[in-house]
C-alpha cells in the first residue's frame, strides 16, 4: 500500500486517488467513513466499548511538485510530482494500525482517524477545521508523527513545548523614482534602498531577538531592474520569517516592517510590506507529551527513543490542531545511513528528489499508533 501511494502522488487538495483508497479501506474494515472534510480530507470513526474518552490521530496524504530521481521500482508514475515528505509512509502507517485496531483492538471510547490533505503549504488542517473537524469529530487529545531522515530507521523523537517554528511570508515592495543611470541625483533609487535593507534585517536576529531564542529571517528573493543604464522604479524582496515563540514572532513583524519603511524613506524612497502568516508555531503539550514518551518506551525501549529531541526550524500545519486540542506531534526515524545496505535516500532529507520513505519503519510507525489508542482509549 505504501509503494502505491508512492508510485501515485497527487499535489495538495487533489488526493482524489488516495482519498478513495483511505475511504474504501477504512469502510471495509468497519469504521464509520466521514469524506469532504478540507475538499479530499478523510475521517475515519470507529466507536467501541462504553469509554468516553475521543483520540484523534492524524496523518497527511499530499506530494511535492518534484520530479523524483530515486530510480526505484516503486517511484512515482506522475513526472513533476513526488512524495517526497513520506507523506505515503504517514498514511500507510496510520492504515495499518487502522485495520489492526478494527480487527484486534482492545480498547473503549471513540477513536478519529483523521487523513488530512495538502500539509505542504497550503493549509488542509485549517480547511478540515473550518468543516467542523473538532466539532464533528471531538477529540480529547490529537497526535501526529512525521519521518525524520538522520534518526535511525523506527526511532522515536519526541518533545514538549514548541517544537516547530511559525513560518510566514513577507513581501517588500520599494518604491523608488526611475531614471537615467548617468544621473543618479534626478532618481531615487530603489535597487540602493533595497540593498541596504537587505543588509539591515541581518540585524534583526543579530541585535533584537533575545539570544536565547530562535529566529530566522531569509531574504531568498530580490527583484530590481532590467538594464544597466536604467535605475528601475520598484525592488521587490521575498523574506522567509521563522520563530519558535509567538512573541519573537510579533517582535519579528514589528521590525521587519519598520525597518522597511525607515530604510525606504532614508533614501528618498517609500516601502510597501506584505507580511502573510504562515503557519504557527507549533506546541507540543506536556501531559499528552508525557503519555506518548510512556507509550514510546513501552513499544521500542529507551534505547529506541530521544526523549527530548531539539526542535525543528521547519514547520507543519498540524500546529494549528494543536492551538485547538492539546496533543503531541513525534518523530519517526527514517534511517541514519548507519543501518548499512538500505537505500541511500532513507537518510536523505525529505524534500530531496533522491528521499525515499523507508519501509523498515512502517510496522513500528503502526504498532505506535495502535498502542497508543489501547492505553489512550480504557474506560
Ligand atoms: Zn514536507
Ligand atoms: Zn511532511
Amino acid at each position: 500500500m505504501r509503494r502505491d501511494i508512492h508510485r501515485h502522488p497527487e499535489l495538495g487538495f487533489q488526493e482524489f486517488r488516495t482519498s478513495e483508497l483511505v475511504a474504501e479501506r477504512l469502510t471495509q474494515w468497519g469504521y464509520s467513513v466521514t469524506r469532504g472534510l478540507g475538499g479530499t480530507g478523510v475521517v475515519g470513526q470507529l466507536q467501541r466499548g462504553t469509554g468516553a474518552k475521543r483520540l484523534g490521530l492524524r496523518a497527511d496524504m499530499d506530494a511535492l511538485p518534484i520530479v523524483e530521481a530515486t530510480g526505484l521500482a516503486h517511484a512515482s508514475c506522475h513526472t513533476g510530482v513526488m512524495h517526497a515528505c513520506g507523506h505515503d509512509g504517514h498514511t500507510a502507517m496510520l492504515l495499518a494500525a487502522a485495520q489492526h485496531l478494527a480487527e484486534h483492538g482492545d480498547f473503549s471510547g471513540t477513536l478519529n482517524l483523521i487523513f488530512q490533505p495538502a500539509e505542504e503549504g497550503l493549509g488542509g488542517a485549517v480547511k478540515m477545521m473550518e468543516d467542523g473537524l473538532f466539532a464533528r469529530f471531538p477529540c480529547d487529545a490529537i497526535f501526529g508523527m512525521h519521518n525524520m531522515p538522520g534518526y535511525p530507521a523506527g526511532h522515536l523523537a519526541l518533545r514538549d513545548g514548541p517544537a516547530m517554528a511559525s513560518s510566514d511570508y513577507v513581501g517588500i515592495t520599494i518604491h523608488g523614482n526611475g531614471g537615467h543611470g548617468a544621473m543618479p541625483h534626478r532618481a531615487a533609487d530603489p535597487v540602493v534602498a533595497a540593498s541596504s535593507l537587505v543588509m539591515a534585517l541581518q540585524t534583526v536576529v543579530s541585535r533584537n531577538v533575545d539570544p536565547l531564542q530562535m529566529a530566522v529571517v531569509t531574504v531568498g528573493a530580490f527583484h530590481a531592474g532590467e538594464a544597466n543604464n536604467v535605475i528601475p522604479p520598484h525592488a521587490t524582496l521575498r523574506l522567509s520569517v521563522r520563530a519558535l515563540d509567538r512573541d519573537v514572532r510579533t517582535l519579528l513583524q514589528q521590525r521587519i516592517t519598520a525597518l522597511a519603511q525607515q530604510q525606504a524613506a532614508s533614501f528618498g524612497c517609500t516601502a510597501e510590506v506584505e507580511y502573510r502568516p504562515g503557519y504557527c508555531v507549533l506546541v507540543n503539550t506536556r501531559a499528552e507529551t508525557d503519555f506518548a514518551r510512556e507509550v514510546a518506551l513501552e513499544l521500542v525501549g529507551p534505547g529506541r527513543v530521544t526523549l527530548q529531541a531539539p526542535a525543528l526550524p521547519g514547520s507543519e500545519d498540524f500546529a494549528f490542531m494543536l492551538e485547538k486540542v492539546p496533543g503531541s506531534y513525534l518523530l519517526i526515524g527514517n534511517g541514519d545511513g548507519t543501518d548499512g545496505g538500505t537505500f541511500a535516500g532513507h537518510a536523505c532529507m525529505v524534500h530531496n528528489p533522491g528521499y525515499d520513505f523507508n519501509d523498515a519503519s512502517l510496522p513500528v510507525g503502526a504498532a505506535y499508533w495502535a498502542l497508543l489508542a489501547e492505553r489512550f482509549l480504557v474506560e
